[in-house]
């Protein structure tokens, strides 16, 4: 951390400063410019608070050298991770699309779904059993129920589950239903008891970026995560808030090479809730590959129209299927496999 002190600073008020370094383990390195004082802190800045500083008399500014993230930090972790989820690698050349329906409603409609999904090469199936709804009167998924219909299905297709857990109280649950992949929705990207419990599990995490969350915020989430010993975390991009209102929210496209030059943790990226509608889905999927994601989330609904949470934004199986060779060419087009 370096604490840039005012024009007029005395030397009691950089006395002030040193001694506070001190009581919190630190030592200063004081350089005395013509202009300005300059307090470099040195030790681990993690534990300090900017506006411990802030607040002390003299000081006019104060910046962070390091990132406040150290284990999801490619500084600190230079390979790439791949997540390996039953055999399938997330992250890496190979990049995985993960599809299936909003959320589980029946045992016909998630077999139906399993079918397409295996039928068109997808190796994972995506589906919520606990939905984070807007209004409390909406559908708010089957629950338990839901989860083991989903098992079912996905079990004849030998396809790992990706689900959402909402609430801390159902990780036993999703531990013996044996969900592959947890999924923290948008909503829970910092709900921090939430993070730090799957962070004690060692089953791969999708972590939704919240609706406003900035990348550094998005990655302290992650920093949870792997704080607890969990380090099987794919980041998901899945749309940012906008004053936009002709979609759903804007798909930050920019976020992936920045995630891919922050961290070392695998980027996929959920063109259905970005766009909010089916016809936006092979467009932004097909952005998201050639800008370097690992992977996609994509609604795919046996018969969209009697979806019972997003019915818009899912593509038909049929649509799905044409999509796949499309998305195959850009792959191949960036030098990677599907
Ligand atoms: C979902 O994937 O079904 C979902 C609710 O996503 P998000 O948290 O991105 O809104
Ligand atoms: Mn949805």
């Amino acid at each position: 951390m370096i604490i840039i002190m005012r024009p007029q600073v005395t030397e009691a008020e950089i006395q002030g400063v040193e001694t506070k370094l001190k009581s919190l383990g630190l030592k200063a390195n004081i350089s005395r410019g013509v202009e300005r004082t300059i307090i470099g802190a040195i030790g681990d800045e993690r534990k300090l608070n900017k506006e411990t500083f802030l607040a002390l008399p003299g000081v006019d500014n104060v910046m962070r050298v390091v990132k406040p993230y150290k284990i999801v930090a490619r500084e600190w972790h230079q390979e790439d991770t791949i997540v390996d989820i039953k055999g399938i690698p997330i992250g890496g050349n190979t990049i995985q699309i993960i599809a299936g329906p909003c959320s589980v409603e029946t045992q016909e409609q998630m077999d139906s779904a399993a079918k397409n999904i295996a039928k068109v090469g997808c190796r994972l199936m995506r589906g919520g059993a606990f939905k984070p709804r807007t209004s409390p009167y909406s559908f708010q998924g089957k629950g338990l129920e839901g989860l083991k219909i989903f098992r079912q299905a996905a079990s004849k297709y030998n396809l790992p589950i990706v689900t959402e857990l909402m609430d801390v109280r159902y990780l036993d649950d999703f531990l013996k239903q044996g969900v592959e992949v947890i999924q923290i929705g948008t909503r829970n990207m910092q709900n921090f008891d939430l993070l730090k419990e799957v962070g004690k599990t060692h089953i791969p995490v999708i972590l939704k970026r919240g609706l406003c969350a900035t990348i550094s915020e998005w990655l302290m989430s992650a920093e949870y995560i792997a704080a607890g010993g969990n380090h099987n975390i794919i980041l998901c991009e899945r749309g940012i808030r906008s004053f936009e209102t002709a979609y759903r929210n804007v798909l930050d496209v920019t976020a992936i090479p920045v995630l891919k030059k922050e961290t070392h943790l695998p980027v996929i990226v959920d063109p259905s809730h970005s766009g909010g509608k089916a016809y936006l889905v092979p467009a932004l999927a097909k952005a998201a590959i050639a800008a370097g994601a690992d992977g996609l989330l994509i609604e795919m609904h046996p018969t969209p129209c009697d979806a019972w949470c997003d019915a818009d934004q899912a593509l038909t199986p049929d649509e799905l299927e044409k999509l796949m060779p499309e998305l195959r060419a850009i792959t191949q087009a960036v030098g990677r496999d599907m």
